[in-house]
């Protein structure tokens, strides 16, 4: 199975090739067609399957179609939530090369910085936001961020979340989201903290394991 046959636009398509990428990963080739039909995923995923495409495509595809149905306006509709600087970093230099094509802005946000260039970048308008969970709530509680038109929720390695206590930090930053959201949990294991948190925050997740 290729990429064109996962249902996505020829400005994804056309990215993905010059990445280099010929067929989906297995995460890629499951996770897809379930986020495409609008539903939240429960997916077992170490780092270096491919994980981030298998949740970025899917969301661009249908932010493509709601931009083309008349949304223009720049804001944060895809919330992805990582543990560290490092990967928020690596993921939103992904996201980049896969929006090449698209009108779609990011920003990254993570705390060990100043925060005043993160307010200009946010205040310009984005779409999608990569961010750690502390950073995410100083911008909460400055009212620097808007979050509520998020269509979209991604935690990214979830147990190390967990691991690094980012429970409570994690439970605020949804409590600010819409209800009506759809939500995409990755983690490369699934404990009994992960299943709880899932119970909390994802609606008929389908799960998906490689
Ligand atoms: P990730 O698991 O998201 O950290 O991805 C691991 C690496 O695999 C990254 O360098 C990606 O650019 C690359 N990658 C992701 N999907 C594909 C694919 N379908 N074909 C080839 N490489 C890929």
């Amino acid at each position: 199975m290729s990429f064109s046959h996962l249902g996505l636009n020829p400005n994804i398509l056309k990215a993905i090739k010059e990445q280099g990428y010929v067929n989906p990963t297995p995460i890629q080739k499951q996770a897809i067609p379930i986020v495409l039909e609008k539903n939240d995923i429960l997916a077992a995923a170490q780092t270096g399957t491919g994980k981030t495409a298998a949740f970025t495509l899917p969301l661009l595809e249908i932010m493509s179609t709601q931009q083309n149905k008349g949304e223009k306006k720049h804001h944060i509709k895809a919330l992805i939530l990582t543990p560290t600087r490092e990967l928020a970093s690596q993921v939103s230099e992904n996201i980049q090369s896969y929006c090449k094509y698209l009108p779609f802005k990011t920003a990254v946000i993570f705390g060990g910085v100043g925060i005043n260039p993160q307010k200009a970048i946010l205040k310009r308008g984005v779409d999608i936001v990569i961010s750690t969970p502390g950073r995410l709530l100083d911008h909460i509680s400055q009212k620097t961020i808007n979050l509520s038109k998020v269509d979209f929720l991604v935690l990214d390695e979830a147990d190390r979340m967990l691991d690094m206590g980012f429970i409570n930090d994690i439970k605020k930053v949804i409590n600010c989201l819409p209800k009506k959201r759809q939500t995409l949990l990755f983690s490369a294991t699934f404990s009994n903290e992960i299943k709880l948190l899932s119970k909390s925050f994802l609606s008929n997740p389908k799960l998906v394991e490689v």
